[in-house]
């Protein structure tokens, strides 16, 4: 069953209790949705620090109306080691997971780093294993492509998966079990994958992909839909520009590497759908998974022509698409009727927490 128990020793609480929460910091690695998640901050009022390559300094310091301090290290990793965590413990900070945050720094430190994390970050754990990932998918009752093991008659198009959050990069298409295998080993020979049981593979869903973008608020009790978008990848849609013949004549095995986002809203009679898989997802990590989903999470779909909904990945915690709308989206705004991005939405959660004296709800 899924792990719940990880992280015991760690006293997230006597740390936040030693915290003045009037002077609290939003930190995040500076990446992916990080200048978003400052932004967001800087307009609920909190101070703000990144922590940053060296040889990004020099980007993020363009932004320094944002930004009231830099921890600059030279591997990702660096994030654990003493001399940062006491930094930014001084400032009182809250780090703000985003989704490269465990493929960053691993999930050794994601997970027991002293510092109070925005969410749950027993989370981790479950989204760096694609087979607890789908289970959780399942045992919320949302539809989930057909999951085949190696041992399984492949009676269709697949799609195969590595592990952790890749991005879509060295996943492949495939339709018998002996090409699988013959993939894999070429993975396993280049050390890309440790052994054949790390991967899954899913029936290819045909259909239009659209993920959405969750908040999950402890504080008022609800899930709101708060955007959605349409990932661009390289090379899957390509193949899409070209004329079949020469799709069959180059004999292209297409990768599904996400190099961005595009903007997308939804046929407002699918609504109601994706929010009840959105609340159906949230009951659940409650029951599986200690502290449940706390703030932003994605639910990762393929529409089909019946406008069946069926989810083939999530991610727990902020995700890039929602990049596309730092001025806020067309559903955030039917929520708060000011602009409201995701970034902006985990810092408004931390103040209405801290507002309620209940900060150790968003918190673990
Ligand atoms: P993921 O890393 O799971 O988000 O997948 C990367 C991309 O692969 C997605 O954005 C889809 O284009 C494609 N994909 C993943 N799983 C499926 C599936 N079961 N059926 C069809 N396409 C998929």
């Amino acid at each position: 069953m899924l792990r719940d128990d990880l992280v015991q020793d760690l006293d997230i609480g006597s740390i936040v209790a030693k915290y003045d929460v009037d002077r609290l910091s939003v930190a995040t690695l500076a990446s992916h949705s990080s200048l978003q998640i400052v932004h967001g901050a800087k307009l609920e009022g909190f101070r703000t620090a990144v922590i940053t390559l060296r040889d990004r300094v020099w980007f993020y310091r363009q932004f320094s109306h944002l930004i009231d301090n830099f921890i600059v290290v030279d591997s990702w990793r660096d994030l654990c080691r003493e001399d940062v965590v006491s930094k930014l413990r001084e400032w009182y900070s809250i780090i703000v997971p985003h989704g490269s945050y465990v493929e960053y720094v691993g999930l050794s430190c994601a997970e027991t780093i002293p510092i109070p994390i925005f969410g749950s970050r027993y989370m981790f754990s479950i989204e760096a294993d694609q087979h607890k990932k789908m289970e959780l998918l399942k045992n919320s009752g949302i539809p989930i492509p057909k999951i085949y093991t190696l041992n399984d008659e492949i009676d269709r198009l697949v799609i195969v998966k590595l592990p952790g959050a890749k991005g879509g990069r060295g996943y492949f298409l495939a339709t018998s079990r002996e090409e699988i295998i013959e993939k894999l080993n070429k993975y396993l020979k280049s050390s890309v994958i440790e052994s054949l049981d790390q991967v899954v593979i899913q029936e290819y869903l045909i259909g239009a992909t659209a993920y959405y973008h969750y908040f999950y608020s402890i504080i008022l009790d609800r899930v709101e839909i708060l955007s959605a978008d349409i990932r661009y990848e390289s090379d899957i849609d390509g193949v899409g520009r070209l004329p079949p013949k020469y799709v069959v004549e180059l004999d292209l095995d297409p990768t599904f590497t996400v190099v961005g986002n595009i903007p997308l809203v939804l046929r407002e009679s699918l609504l109601p759908k994706i929010l009840e898989y959105g609340i159906k997802f949230v009951e659940t990590a409650k029951k599986y998974i200690k502290s449940g989903i706390v703030g932003p999470f994605c639910l990762e779909s393929i529409i089909d022509r019946d406008m069946n909904i069926k989810v083939f990945e999530f991610s727990g915690r902020i995700v890039a698409g929602t990049n596309l709308y730092i001025y806020g989206s067309p559903y955030s705004f039917l929520y708060w009727s000011e602009p409201m991005s995701t970034g902006r939405r985990i810092a408004r959660e931390i103040r209405l927490a801290v507002e309620r004296s209940s900060i150790e709800k968003v918190l673990t």
